[in-house]
């Protein structure tokens, strides 16, 4: 049966990969973007599919529309973006987080939210599972973004208990592949666009901190997986790839994969900056039989592959 699927942010990194399954499922997808960071380029290969329809529109306004499912997933991700209009991205998350809530609750629909490791801050556990509070500054330069996530988490968790709308939280670790912004600012796009050009790879800090990177494909595939389990799977579920890397091991990686001559240079580590990231996956193995398949190395390659097309 072909359902009415809702996709915020659509026209970004990780909403345009969703769009695109979701309409090789045989879904009929609506996408609704403001183009802060997403393009028409991501999503260009979709007009014109019947069952494919954009609006430009901003979540913080109300949006009426009659829909089956909704992948929430609109907001600014790269430190760069977000905090531009840092106001702006507390109001996509929380005002957005409510209308697309109260939406919901109207149409009766199931709504999935695009949360983030962010949660957990700079956090004093490793790796993270999905009941640690995290530490986060509500007062620092990134909190419009970590405040602003786990104030929809809150939202979303009480229209369920209040209102009993079915909802997915997912806390997305790093995520990689292409269509990222190539002036982002994340470190996967950065190392390898200055590889690519051959200027210097610019290390934050000592290079000694970790993130673990998930590679689009496998992401996408759990996200859907997600929202078709279960009603009483609720989440939070963490979602990513366990294997953790130093910034200086990524460095290594993209110079090697692209044969660059790019040298490091080092830069003073922005403010918050978290340590290391590690997601547990534990609950996203058991409770959706998914664990990622794609290595570092080979979603690296497609990624260089799509930026060495595309700047
Ligand atoms: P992205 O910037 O490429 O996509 C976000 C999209 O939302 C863009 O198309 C942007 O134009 C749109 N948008 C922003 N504000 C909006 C508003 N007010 N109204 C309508 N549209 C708006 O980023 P992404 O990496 O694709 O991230 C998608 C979602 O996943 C975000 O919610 C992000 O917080 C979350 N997430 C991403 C990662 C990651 O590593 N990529 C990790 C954790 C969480
Ligand atoms: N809303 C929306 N689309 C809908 C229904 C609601 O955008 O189809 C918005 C509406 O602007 C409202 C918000 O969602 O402010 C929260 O809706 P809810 O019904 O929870 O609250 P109320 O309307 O009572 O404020
Ligand atoms: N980083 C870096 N060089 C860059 C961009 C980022 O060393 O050119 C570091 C950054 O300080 C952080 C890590 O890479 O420690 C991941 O940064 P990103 O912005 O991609 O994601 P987030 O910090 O939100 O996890």
């Amino acid at each position: 049966m072909t359902k009415k699927i809702l996709v915020t942010g659509g026209a970004g990194f990780l909403g345009s990969h969703l769009c695109e399954r979701l309409l090789a499922a045989g879904n009929d997808v609506l996408c609704v973007d403001n183009f802060f960071t997403g393009s028409k380029d991501n999503i260009a290969h979709l007009i014109g599919n019947p069952y494919f329809e954009l609006i430009r529109h901003d979540v913080t306004f109300p949006l009426y529309v009659e829909v089956d499912q909704i992948y929430n997933l609109a907001c600014p991700a790269s430190p760069i973006h977000y905090q531009f209009d840092p106001v702006q991205t507390t109001k996509t998350s929380v005002h957005g987080a409510i209308n697309m809530l109260g939406l919901a609750k109207r149409v009766k629909a199931r709504i999935f939210q695009a949360s983030t490791s962010e949660v957990y801050g700079d956090p004093e556990i490793h790796p993270q599972v999905e009941g640690y509070w995290g530490r986060v500054n509500p007062i620092g330069l990134r909190s419009c973004y970590d405040e602003g996530k786990r104030c929809a988490e809150t939202l979303f968790f009480d229209y369920w208990r209040q209102h009993q709308v079915e909802i997915k939280v997912a806390r997305i670790f790093n995520t990689y592949g292409p269509r990222m912004h190539p002036n982002d600012g994340r470190v996967v796009s950065n190392f390898i666009v200055q590889a690519l050009r051959g200027e210097d790879i610019t290390i934050y800090g000592s290079g000694q901190q970790t993130r673990s990177f998930c590679y689009v494909d496998d992401l996408v595939e759990v996200i859907i997986r997600f929202m078709d389990s279960p009603a009483d799977l609720t989440g939070p579920v963490n979602i990513g790839n366990p294997g953790e890397f130093t910034m200086l091991e990524l460095a290594e990686k993209v110079i090697s994969l692209t044969g660059s001559r790019s040298k490091l240079v080092f830069k003073p580590l922005p403010s918050d900056d978290p340590k290391q990231r590690q997601p547990d996956i534990s609950l996203a193995k058991q409770a959706l039989d998914w664990e990622p398949t794609v290595s570092l190395e080979d979603g690296l390659k497609e990624t260089i592959a799509y930026f060495s097309k595309h700047i």
